[in-house]
This record gives C-alpha cells, structure tokens and sequence, in this order.
C-alpha cells in the first residue's frame, strides 16, 4: 500500500516517537512511503545489463530446440543395453549443426559430438571415453557404463516455449542477458533510471581544487555519494556544496525536485545544527527528522519535498562520511531500488565467527567495519577495522564486510558468532 503523507503512515504504528526510531522501523516507513516510478524503455540486449526488468519475458522458443547429446560419444536405443557387453554398427556422425537424418536400426549407433541433434529413434548417449575396440565402423559399449537416457539433454528442459523466462523486476545480470540471446531476443523492456540529484550542506566543506582555510574540511560525501547511485544504475544530477543560506538551499531543492525523483543530501540533519537545511527541507515539504536507534547515523531526515506540481524524495544523511555510507546502504538503496521497480531482496547475511570481544548495548544497532579472512582451520572469522568513528572514512576503506550487531543484541564476546554483510559479490 502506498500512502499519501508520513503522517498516514505512522499513525499505523503504535509506538512512533521520532527521537528513538529502531532502524527497522524507520525501513518500514520508508518502504510504505516510497512509490515505484513505473516509466518503461526498450534497450538492446547489452545495455540492459544491470537495468530493471519492466515486464515478464516469456519464451518464445523451446531451449534447447531439440534434444540433444551432452557429451561427445555414440548415441543408441538405450534398449541395446539390456544385455551386458555390447557390439555396434556406426551407421553415421550427428554434429552441432549437423544432424544425422537417417534410421537407426538394430545393433546400430551414431557416432555424436556435444550439442549434436538425437537421431531418430536414439535417447542415450554413451561418451566416448567409457567405449572399447572404437574404429570407424563398429565399436564395443561395456557392460552398465550408461542407463538409458543418459547424456541426453531434453528439449526444452533449459527453457520451455511459453513459460516466463525473466520475472519482472528483475535486475539483469551476465547470466540473464546470456539468457535473452539464446532466446533470439534483441531488445527488453526496462525501467527508465531513476534520476537522483545530490549536494552537500555544511559552510565547512571545500572542493577539491580550492584551498583548505583552517577549519574546513574537503566535501568527501558527494564522492561516496557518486559512486554508491554509479553502482546502483542511477543517473546522477551532482548539485556540488550548497552554502549554508536559505536562498541557496531553497533554489537547490527546487531544482532537485523539478529535475530528480529523489534529492540526498548530507550534513545538517542534527539536531543541534544552527544551519537552515532542517528548516528548508521542513518548509518545502513532508519530512521527518529522525533520531535513528543505531550507530554510526543517527540523524537523518526523510520524506518528499515539492515544489509546484513536481516532488521528489528526500533523503537527508547525516555528515559524518561514514554515516553517509551507512544510512545510504541501509535505508537509501532499499528504497531507490523500490522505486526502480527491482525486485530487492534482502541482503545476504552470514555468520561467522568474531576474532575478538566487542561492545554493544542493547537497544540499537551498530554497524562496525569488519575485515573477514580465514582462520588456520579455513573457517571464516572476522576482525573490527581499528577505529570506529563516523568520521573516520579510512574504516570503510579498509573493511571488507560490514559487521551487523542487531537492535536487541549485547556485547560480543571473542569467538561469538555475529553477523556480517559482503561489500563484494560475484556478481
Ligand atoms: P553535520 O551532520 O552537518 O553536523 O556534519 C557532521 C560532521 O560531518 C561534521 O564534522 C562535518 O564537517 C562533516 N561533514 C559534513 N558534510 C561533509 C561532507 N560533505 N564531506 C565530509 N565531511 C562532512
Ligand atoms: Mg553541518
């Protein structure tokens, strides 16, 4: 279901308090709150990779077309078996591409290379490495190297003509576009990408290329920022650092709206912040300012800001850079993938053991930069990177993992098993 205002969404919830959000919670407000885009494209078969798959794909065609031999070898009646050790006739040779279009008679056989078309009447293959006494015209099968039905693959057993290939939603990967080529199809419906513009507030940051005056520090968010939306397909509006006035934050958000389906922004979401971000996202729209139950990224801002008749999706991060990335992966990507259309499911999580005693208090959760490695035993283990503050981006540099220590769980104690997120997949 999806709602019209955030109030709607949390009058459902009986125990709402914006200043003690538990990350759960402020997932399932956002995942109500946040409508698929639903604008289709038609893209060639290559530049759908990693795009969103807007409609089912049914297959036009049995895959394989017929069956077909797995193996290089002779094919025969699985019939001619029964009786231990047995002696062929080669009456011919199936290849890929060209199929043998004569009879198969008793006490005869086929010699086939793999992806060869089944000759009438044959369903077995024997491969050649198990025959005996082969010459070009005869050759000897020994007793129970094959069933019947062996090595032979089905026609249509990869896909069958009529049943959906690719599901909707989907986000195609090497496999599925590998996929629709050996279906014949040249071109897919996707969903167009979702349009994501982005600053930085803070009168403290510098770009690159300007010089650091004392106190000030280089905006490194709005690279992280960059380079998480690149990964998830998105195209990108970068609105660089809005000065901290209310002009300038007031004609960056309208633009963003008129121009993005979702604005993220970092810095000046605090509670204690002097700055006029709060106030211009509060003014242009409907937003809530959360304290969130987890560390690092507690404060953060979210909701749609409008301008005229266009409106955008806010996501207010917080400054620290290792909030940034945190509260990006853990609330922002799960929604912009919703409203991409894709079909997310939830990320992987695996258990392993923890190489050392780590503390926690019940009541939020943490998410600590992890190194995962093997032990001596090739079990997987994992260590904390060293420091552990928001601010120190070098943790996420260096991690490998994300440890995840959940809402109700204490201190971990060396050997423990916990949580931890992936940052690479195979795919
Ligand atoms: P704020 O949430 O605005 O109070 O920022 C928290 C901390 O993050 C401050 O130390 C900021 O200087 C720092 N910070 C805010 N925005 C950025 C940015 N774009 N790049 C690097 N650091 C930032
Ligand atoms: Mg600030």
């Amino acid at each position: 279901m999806n709602y019209t205002t955030l109030s709607d969404v949390v009058s459902c919830l009986s125990d709402y308090d914006p200043d003690a959000v538990p990350v759960a919670q402020a997932q399932h407000i956002i995942r109500e709150y946040i409508a698929p885009i639903n604008a289709v494209e038609k893209v060639a078969v290559r530049a759908a990779l990693g795009r969103v798959l807007a409609a089912d794909v049914i297959s036009p065609i049995n895959v394989p077309a017929h069956d077909n031999s797995a193996m290089d070898g002779y094919a025969l009646r699985g019939s001619e078996l029964a009786g231990g050790q047995t002696a062929l006739r080669i009456v011919g040779t199936a290849l890929a591409g060209q199929a043998y279009r004569g009879e198969v008679g008793n006490g005869e056989c086929v010699r086939i290379m793999t992806g060869a078309v089944m000759p009438a009447g044959c369903d077995t293959v024997v491969p050649q490495e198990f025959t005996q006494q082969a010459s070009d015209t005869s050759v000897t099968i020994p007793a129970d190297v094959v069933k019947t039905g062996d090595n032979r693959r089905l026609k249509g057993e990869d896909l069958r003509a009529g049943h959906p290939a690719l599901g909707k939603g989907k986000i195609l990967r090497p496999a599925d576009i590998g996929l629709l080529a050996s279906l014949g199809i040249a071109e897919v419906p996707v969903q167009r990408r979702l349009r994501v513009a982005f600053f930085s507030t803070g009168d403290e940051l510098r770009s690159i290329g300007e010089p650091l005056d004392e106190g000030c520090v280089y905006d490194s968010n709005r690279y992280t920022i960059y380079g998480m939306l690149t990964r998830l397909g998105c195209e990108l509006i970068d609105m660089g650092v809005v000065k901290d006035d209310p002009a300038s934050l007031e004609a960056a958000f309208r633009s963003a709206c008129e121009n993005a389906d979702a604005v993220i922004t970092s810095g000046g979401v605090s509670v204690g912040e002097a700055d006029y971000t709060r106030q211009m996202m509060a003014r242009l729209g409907d937003v809530a300012f959360w304290r969130i139950g987890m560390r690092p990224g507690r404060p953060m801002a979210f909701g749609r800001i409008s301008s005229g008749a266009r409106s955008a999706y806010l996501f207010g991060l917080p400054g620290n850079p290792v909030a940034v990335m945190v509260t990006f992966y853990f609330f922002a990507r799960d929604a912009l993938m919703h409203m991409m259309g894709a079909n997310a499911e939830p990320l992987p999580l695996m258990r392993v053991k923890s190489q050392s005693a780590i503390r926690k208090k019940p009541g939020r959760t943490e998410y600590q930069r992890g190194i995962l490695s093997r032990d001596a035993e090739g079990n997987q283990q994992v260590r904390i990177t060293g420091s552990q503050g928001s601010g120190i981006l070098r943790s996420m540099s260096e991690a490998n993992c994300m440890v995840v220590l959940h809402h109700e769980q204490g201190s971990v104690s060396a050997g423990d098993p916990v949580d931890v997120l992936l940052f690479e997949g195979l795919v």
